[in-house]
């Protein structure tokens, strides 16, 4: 039987009230019953990325089922310990008091998903409104539908509706969700829909989680070992077609350096993808036309140093670098969210710096170099939501880091117990002793009015 969104939300409100989310025993039950249906339906969600993505099945095992399960596993471990109370300490002015801090959950949680990782990014957060003892409403992204309604299939054959359910749909049914009484959202997509839900949000004054998107700068310096850089870019950029919330948005690359890194990298695509990428079946492709033909444009924009190949029946871009980009062309404008990769120059660390100072704070920043002090300018310079050194993307697989944007790029973050606290509200609690009473506190029509 169809219920409507308002019966639903209404329910899983009655049902948060019971109190059964809240026992931590019945949270372990509910994630391991969830990593059972993970596991069940690998073979299905391969399928449906396939589809959806043409997502291979060792980038959709590491970078979706692989990274839920330990997801999973970490916060099993950890989830008791992380609900109980903890002690705080007290002022002397509260002698006789004893102090704790005790983590509840929300109550009941709205979950909008994109599409890039459409698995991962609506059970990972699914994952820590569990384990902070939350009902959830998971709303994943339209543009991979037979991920989806699989999504949809794998909930219904898992929990009970009143715990959490699954709403399929587009904008407007979103807009439909975002109007009702949730105890808070979280939203992972664009910074242009991220602000519409932080709107709406703040009509009821709901705490509201953004994992966001933005242009991720990866910065080369002259010391760094170019085949390392060249292969780590490569596969931070090109894995899933570019289409990853902190790939490398573009490259600053000290001038002595730049033809040798566009050299490297040229040789590692083609160790990675072959001569053709375009007709290599376990390449992903653009996810809709609309991405293809805006992708196609970029290509314009500039001089395409390797690649540019396109296919404009399967929506597939060769991974493709390209030089002199207009810095106020629309592929340096808007986040690319593909396989293209401008590549610009520097003499001076500081014009890189300055460029990236003048952009919204980043989701991402990777910095290539051995020199420490080089290291410390851009650190404690730039402002971006995490990143790596020597690196890309890896900061995300670790669950011990907090994954978040910063300003445009989102607000909290998640993973790990970072994603319990995401779905948690911490109330304080001061338990007053009765056996005494300290008089100086009251005011006394005797001794006039004493501050404390
Ligand atoms: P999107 O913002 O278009 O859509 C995300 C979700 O919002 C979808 O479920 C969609 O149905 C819904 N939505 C779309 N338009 C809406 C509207 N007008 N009102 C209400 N809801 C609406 O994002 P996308 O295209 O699915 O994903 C790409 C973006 O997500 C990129 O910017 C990327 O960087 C970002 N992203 C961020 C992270 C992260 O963890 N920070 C991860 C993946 C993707």
């Amino acid at each position: 039987m169809e219920i409507t969104i308002e019966e639903l939300v209404s329910r899983q409100k009655s049902y948060y009230d019971s109190g059964i989310t809240k026992d931590i025993r019945f949270r372990l039950d509910m994630l391991q019953k969830l990593r059972e249906a993970i596991r069940g339906a690998e073979d299905r969600i391969f399928e449906a990325l396939k589809h959806d993505l043409n997502k291979p099945k060792a980038e959709a095992y590491g970078s979706e089922i692989g990274f839920l399960l330990a997801e999973i596993t970490f916060v099993m471990k950890r989830a008791a310990a992380w609900a109980k109370p903890k002690k705080a300490k007290t002022p002397w002015l509260l002698l006789g008091s004893k102090s704790s801090i005790v983590p509840e959950p929300y109550g009941t949680a709205l979950i909008i998903s994109p599409w890039n990782y459409p698995v991962q990014l609506t059970f990972a957060p699914l994952i820590a409104a569990i384990a902070a003892g939350n009902t959830a409403v998971l709303k994943p992204s339209e543009l991979t539908p037979v991920v989806s309604s699989l999504i949809a299939d794998i909930v219904r054959n898992t929990f009970d509706p009143r715990y959490v359910a699954v709403v399929e749909g587009d904008a407007e049914v979103t807009g439909r969700l975002l109007r009702q009484p949730f105890d808070c959202m979280f939203f992972t997509g664009s910074t242009r829909v991220g602000s519409i839900v932080a709107q709406e949000a703040a009509k009821r004054l709901i705490p509201v989680t953004l994992e966001l998107g933005g242009k991720s700068p990866c910065i080369v310096h002259r010391d760094a070992d170019l085949l390392l850089a060249a292969r780590r870019i490569a596969f931070g950029k090109f894995t899933n077609a570019g289409q990853t919330c902190v790939a490398p948005d573009y490259v600053w690359v000290h001038r002595e350096v730049k033809a040798e890194l566009i050299d490297r990298l040229r040789q590692t695509v083609e160790q990675f993808y072959g001569k053709d990428p375009v007709r290599n079946v376990n390449y992903p492709k653009i996810v809709n036309e609309r991405h293809f033909q805006r992708l196609s444009r970029y290509l314009q924009q500039g001089t395409v140093a390797f690649g540019g190949e396109t296919d404009t029946l399967l929506y597939k871009i060769a991974p493709t670098v390209m030089e002199d980009v207009p810095l106020d062309a629309e592929s340096m404008q808007d986040e690319i969210f593909g396989p293209i990769l401008p590549v610009f120059e520097y003499g001076e660390l500081d014009e890189a710096i300055r460029f990236v100072l003048g952009k919204p704070k980043p989701l991402a920043l990777y910095l290539f170099t051995g020199e420490e002090a080089v290291q410390n300018n851009v650190l404690s310079r730039i402002s971006f939501g995490g990143g790596c050194i020597n690196d890309t993307l890896m900061h995300l697989s670790s669950p011990y880091l907090p994954f978040g944007g910063v300003g445009e790029s989102g607000t909290g973050s998640y993973h790990g117990e970072y994603g319990f606290r995401a779905f948690s509200h911490y109330k304080s609690v001061l338990k007053q002793t009765t056996a005494f009473d300290l008089p100086f506190r009251y005011p006394s029509s005797k001794t006039g009015y004493r501050m404390m």
